[in-house]
């Protein structure tokens, strides 16, 4: 009860006192203090006829004063209490009308204020569930209805901070890619919230579960909690699944493998955490698919390895140091130069590893899309310099790898920069393979593929073969171009096999309308073969290893376009003019 309706419930009660003498005979007196008694109640209750509560209450005091009052007053003399009524009574008159409209006035701001609290409480109410349901979306994946990757990161960052010791495991569909790619994107689904649902019930058993993307899923483990090692987590979670299929044949047959690593031990930060485990969940997959392993000291070095590399890229990145050189790329059947790919070259510190390893431990570290960037970067002053100084505008390609895919923005400020330089796209074939563009967690990537190309850029599909992909990829990819791996290439003359493959390439190739070109050509009987299977295209250490930019420049006038039919075009031609051109060797 609000203080106004208290107040309103006391004075009811004081007025149904007065009409005790009801009680009693109506003689005259008592008569007169009854009528003065329900007068003023009738006056009490026009008072507060407006606010129903506050009336409410002065009635359900007016009656308990009826019902336990009158008993009461019974035996206090009656001239006693009929005194006290009527000084009360001229005392309520005598305040008078002004008073009364005080009151009202009072009681009107009252029920204003308290009807104003009740909105504001309605509307924090309101905004308070508004806020909880945006959280949880934020929190939650919608397929699976498991914890995301947010919140995911958020309580492994606690877990750390709160230096609890915990196992994380990182678990991931096999073969997933096949799932999707051969039975459909539903069962692929399908398959994703069966295991979203059997880790939604691990809670218990096991710990916190997330999927954090694609079809990888995390389960931290407090580890005083029963010490349930990731091993146990993983063969459970098989086991389930089995169970699962048992009664819903629409989840494909399907196993989780994964990786371990244990807070603090192993690692006691957020990336080498993750790091970590990512190493051992892979070093599963090689060698025991279904299961899990757990980090370990001989994955150590690997570890440290990738570290160096992390630490040293960190620092190319800073200092901008790094540098575009031109592998020449050969029409085999024109015999000339006809374009050029750009590939990276790093400082000293980075000399010991290959680029492949560069490049995949920067996309595994979060590196990936910076470096990517600053591979633009070098590339279009690359392009600058090679029209300005060098006045050579011809076709050429640069590599790029999954991360950037994941951010179309930070791409198209950069292929922005190239098209405000004056640059072409016509001339300009971006290079992806196949693993980073049906990689983990890639959404939307075929509409971002087309807007490249609708800006005019054209792309190639790099080191066919290798992705473990499918031919469906070449009919679904917006590409003008497809580069045979040189591990086919290598070993075609012997190798019937690989002889076909490429023979085949080259024929849907044709028939695509789209160019083949065929890596890593190291021979000229290699060479031969591929000019006499129609091949068009090569790029090979035969012609020339990747060169800097004004060695590039000068491969290009000698070969270049404007030379003319040159079939004969080999190494050794090209020493015979310029020297230095013979296998210019790695800048
Ligand atoms: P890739 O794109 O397949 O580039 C071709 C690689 O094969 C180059 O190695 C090139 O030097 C090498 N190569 C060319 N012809 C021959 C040959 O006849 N024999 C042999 N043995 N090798 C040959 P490189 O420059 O070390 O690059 C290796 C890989 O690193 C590239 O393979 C590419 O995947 C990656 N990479 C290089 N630069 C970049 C870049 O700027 N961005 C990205 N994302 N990846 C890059
Ligand atoms: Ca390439
Ligand atoms: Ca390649």
């Amino acid at each position: 009860m609000r203080r106004i309706e208290r107040i309103f419930f006391g004075v009811g009660f004081v007025w149904a006192m007065a009409s005790w003498p009801l009680a009693e005979a109506l003689d005259g007196l008592r008569l007169l203090l009854t009528v003065v008694s329900v007068a003023g109640l009738l006056v009490m209750a026009n008072t507060t006829c407006f606010a129903p509560r506050v009336f409410r209450a002065s009635v359900i005091g007016f009656g308990l004063g009826i019902g336990l009052a009158i008993p009461a007053i019974k035996t206090i003399p009656w001239y006693v209490l009929a005194g006290a009524t009527t000084a009360f009574l001229i005392v309520v008159t005598g305040v008078g009308a002004g008073t009364a409209r005080q009151l009202i006035h009072m009681l009107r701001m009252q029920v204003e204020r308290d009807e104003a609290i009740e909105c504001q409480k309605r509307t924090i109410a309101a905004l308070d569930s508004a806020r909880r349901a945006a959280t949880s979306l934020a929190e939650t994946d919608n397929l699976t209805g498991l914890p995301n990757r947010f919140l995911f990161m958020t309580k492994l960052d606690a877990l750390i901070a709160s230096e609890e010791p915990f196992s994380l495991t990182l678990l991931d569909i096999d073969l997933f890619k096949n799932i999707n790619d051969g039975l459909g994107h539903n069962i692929g689904d399908e398959a994703l919230k069966a295991v979203g649902g059997v880790l939604a019930t691990c809670e218990e058993q096991h710990g916190f579960a997330a999927r954090l993307g694609g079809d990888e899923f995390a389960v931290i483990a407090i580890r005083n909690r029963g010490e349930k090692s990731g091993t146990d987590c993983v063969a459970w979670v098989n086991e389930r699944i089995g169970d699962l299929r048992t009664s819903n044949l629409k989840i494909p047959s399907i196993s989780i493998t994964g990786g371990s690593t244990y807070f603090p031990q192993d690692a006691n930060n957020r990336s080498d955490l993750l790091a970590a485990a990512d190493m051992a969940q892979r070093e599963a997959k090689k060698t025991r698919r279904g299961g899990n392993l757990d980090y370990s000291a001989n994955l150590t070095d690997t570890f440290r390895r990738e570290t160096r590399i992390a630490q040293a890229l960190n620092e190319a990145i800073a200092a901008r140091s790094l540098s575009i050189c031109f592998q020449p790329k050969i029409n085999l059947q024109a015999g000339r130069v006809e374009g050029a790919e750009a590939l990276s070259r790093f400082p000293e510190s980075l000399a010991g590893y290959s680029l492949d390893e560069i490049f995949e431990v920067a996309e595994k570290r979060g590196l990936g899309t910076i470096l990517d960037e600053l591979v633009l970067d070098a590339y279009r002053e690359a392009l600058v310099a090679l029209r300005d100084e060098f006045s050579i505008s011809l076709p050429t390609s640069v590599n790029l790898s999954g991360a950037i895919l994941k951010a179309p923005e930070r791409l198209f400020a950069k292929l922005n920069m190239l098209i405000a330089e004056g640059l072409s796209p016509a001339l300009i074939r971006i290079e992806i393979t196949e693993n980073a563009v049906y990689g983990r967690g890639q959404i939307g990537v075929i509409k971002l593929l087309d807007d490249i190309v609708k800006l005019g850029f054209s792309l190639a599909l790099d080191d066919f073969g290798t992705g473990g992909g499918t031919l469906l990829h070449l009919v679904n990819l917006p590409i003008s171009e497809i580069k045979i791996d040189r591990s086919f290439v290598s070993g075609m003359l012997t190798d019937r096999n690989k002889n076909a493959i490429i023979s085949g390439l080259i024929v849907t190739g044709q028939g695509m309308g789209v160019d083949i070109v065929a890596e890593g050509v190291e021979t000229e009987k290699e060479a031969n073969r591929l000019r006499s299977m129609g091949a068009r295209f090569a790029q090979g250490f035969l012609w020339s290893k990747p060169l800097p930019l004004s060695r590039f420049a000068d491969f290009v006038r000698l070969f270049g376009p404007g030379v003319g039919n040159n079939p004969a075009i080999r190494p050794e031609a090209a020493s015979a003019r310029r020297p230095e051109l013979r296998f210019a060797g790695r800048a």
